[in-house]
């Protein structure tokens, strides 16, 4: 009997409209499960050099160990595949809360592969064991809100849960996103809609049964306190977003304009956020067994209801734009594209500082006035982009494509690794940041871990600043891993919370909630012995790390498999040649050789080979990774040196 898992892949053969499945222990048992079992999955189901386009191309979606069994936050759906028009980084994934995960599960699954292209725009409903291929003729082209209430409709269900695209996914913008209520991330949407696939929709009615209920309810209830008194009261004046933007504001690492002018602070009451929730605030929602509860639902009279997610709040950056009701207009254009709101803010920003600086003009935009703090210019790119009109027919295929129509100057002013442009945080102020978003095994996502143990010394209790570095110097050798300017530690700070990251995606729990503020280490203890109630399966905090480990192990090796090395971890050139022009961290960059000792020390922490940045046969062997071992030596992929001792 299995319990924790549901016990099963289901395998959906689109272009043959056939089902398959099998038993999903030896994946959950080697990987956990979400982030884990996708990427073996991937590894297994994809080739290398393979295109995001490629029918055969996998889309893999995932649901963690704890899915469904009522521990707390254990909303996350994991959708792992290619990077459209980034191939060679191996594995995108997008990772999202709400309900489905949950719901996949209790229809007895614990990972779809999706594969193949319909011949006709198509959704597939999965209803417990019943899998059926519907044709999507009759939606296709609708926006993400109508979708939801049509498939609802149809199915006469109004409690189904839905993956679908938008109209910029099926076009197959570059950025389009996959959906699930109000939640989008990683732009993977372009590759459902090569598949002809507008939407997943679940309805599982089975449950999934624990190994001792007893312990899993006392186990919740306990963290579920925990969360009451650590956590913040989260309701419609402080949801998601003006609270982060207020964190980066005081840590001073907010990007983009910054990359060019600094991070002076521009009209901070007009767009801290709270005024605009405390007067359109509609309601408050929350993921799956979550008792935070911090999505924050807007109504706004002309406009309509919509998510505030937290990006809006930092296009005050970005774009200089504080009218924050044209901001949420734009928002909510966005989710019903499917559109990523990050990369087209990104674009904007940069088309906007080329249009100040005389590098573009209307020409370029087809008549659109690209000022600063436009709402109007954004709504209108937003429309180009997500119909492919005009100059949005090239945007689309990514902000570098269009770059290089413009001119070799307009291309070097645009800040982005490998084609896909960075979060939205300054990496010349914050090194553990920037180890972390270089040496990642996920490419396009923004929620690469780095900077999560450090301290900025900004509303501490008097002599938490100097515990908190005394601890450092306990566990890290040197006070300055916490010290987001400092660059020494930094490897073995980044490889702690890589290790924990890749756990909670493997468990399916969601960050903010796993995590009660200020108790990081014996959070993982907690999750383990949560594990083992919901499993059955005894692991202490040692064991359970080296899931972690072995999770990132097989996510390097898939970039190993597709040529990656040490020299493609790497930052924008402009943080090392360009510091930051003003403000508090005035002078900032990112010093190459300290960056590139940061990396060697990364890699031989993870027993990596140095020179190339990949995984070593004794390091694969060591973490049951034989089989990749052995495929990455066939490949020729396998590091050639051996680790330096
Ligand atoms: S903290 Fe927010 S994102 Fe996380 S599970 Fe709860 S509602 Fe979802």
């Amino acid at each position: 009997l299995v319990y924790g898992w549901a016990g099963t892949i289901l395998h959906i053969d689109l272009t043959k409209e056939k089902v398959s499945k099998k038993s999903s222990a030896e994946y959950t048992s080697r990987f956990l499960g979400a982030r884990g079992t996708c990427a073996m999955l991937m590894y297994e189901e994809s080739k290398p050099g393979q295109n995001a386009y490629d029918p055969e191309t996998p889309i893999i979606v995932g649901a963690g160990a704890l899915a469904g069994t009522g521990a707390p936050c254990s909303s996350r759906t994991e959708i792992t595949t290619r990077y459209p028009g980034q191939e060679s980084q191996g594995i995108a994934s997008q990772a999202f809360g709400g309900c489905w995960a949950p719901e996949l599960k209790f229809a007895g699954y614990d990972n779809l592969i999706i594969t193949g292209k319909a011949k006709k725009p198509t959704y597939v409903y999965i209803e417990n064991d019943e899998v059926k291929f519907k044709d999507a003729t009759g939606i296709w082209g609708k926006g993400v809100f109508e979708t939801n209430t049509l498939i609802k409709e149809e199915l006469e269900d109004p409690d189904v849960k839905i993956l679908c695209i938008g109209p910029a996914g099926e076009r197959l913008v570059r950025c389009a996103t996959i959906e699930h209520e109000y939640r989008g991330g990683t732009p993977l949407g372009a590759v459902m809609g090569s598949k002809k696939l507008k939407a997943v929709v679940v309805r599982g009615t089975k449950g999934v049964k624990v190994r001792d209920p007893d312990k899993v309810i006392k186990l919740a209830t306990e963290h579920i306190e925990k969360l009451r008194i650590q956590h913040p009261k989260v309701d419609i004046n402080n949801a998601h977003g003006p609270t982060a933007i207020k964190l980066h504001f005081e840590m001073n690492d907010l990007g983009v304009v910054g990359y060019y002018e600094g991070h002076e602070w521009r009209d901070l009451d007009k767009t801290s956020g709270e005024p605009f929730l405390r007067k359109y605030g509609y309601k408050i929602r929350g993921c799956y067994a979550c008792p935070i509860a911090c999505t924050g639902i807007m109504r706004v009279p002309n406009i309509g209801t919509s998510v505030m997610r937290c990006y809006p709040f930092w296009w005050v950056w970005m774009l200089w734009l504080t009218d924050m009701e044209k901001a949420f207009e734009a928002v909510k254009i966005c989710s019903d594209y499917g559109l990523d709101h990050r990369e087209l803010a990104h674009a904007t920003a940069w088309l906007m500082r080329l249009y100040n600086d005389g590098i573009v003009t209307v020409k370029d935009t087809d008549g659109i006035l690209m000022e600063r703090g436009s709402g109007d210019a954004l709504i209108q790119l937003i429309h180009k982009v997500a119909n492919r009109e005009g100059f949005g027919n090239i945007l689309a295929e990514g902000t570098l494509k269009f770059a290089r129509t413009l001119s070799p100057k307009a291309e070097s002013y645009l800040v982005h690794r490998h084609g896909v442009p960075g979060r939205t945080l300054d990496y010349r102020v914050d090194y553990g940041k920037t180890l972390g978003e270089a040496v990642t095994t996920r490419a396009g996502t923004h929620r690469n871990p780095g900077g999560d143990g450090e301290v900025w010394g900004k509303g501490m209790k008097p002599g938490a600043l100097d515990a908190a570095y005394a601890n450092a110097k306990n566990k890290y050798g040197t006070e300055k891993a916490v010290i987001p300017w400092e660059y020494e530690g930094k490897a073995k700070l980044l490889v702690e919370e890589e290790h924990r990251r890749s756990i909670y995606d493997g468990l399916g729990v969601c960050m903010s909630g796993a995590v009660a503020r200020y108790t990081r280490d014996g959070a993982l203890e907690f999750w383990a012995s949560m594990f083992s109630a919901a499993t059955g399966l005894n692991v202490d905090e040692k064991r359970f790390s080296l899931f972690g480990e072995k999770i990132i192990n097989l996510e390097r090796a898939c970039q190993a498999r597709e040529g990656w090395t040490r020299n493609d971890d790497t930052m924008p050139e402009k943080f090392f040649t360009d510091p930051v022009p003003n403000g508090p961290r005035k002078g900032y960059l990112i010093d190459r050789n300290k960056f590139e000792k940061m990396k060697s020390e990364y890699y031989e922490i993870r027993g990596w080979d140095v020179e190339s940045g990949n995984p070593t046969k004794e390091t694969l062997e060591r973490l049951s990774l034989k089989d990749i071992a052995y495929s990455l030596e066939k490949l020729g992929r396998l590091p050639k040196t051996q680790r330096r001792e």
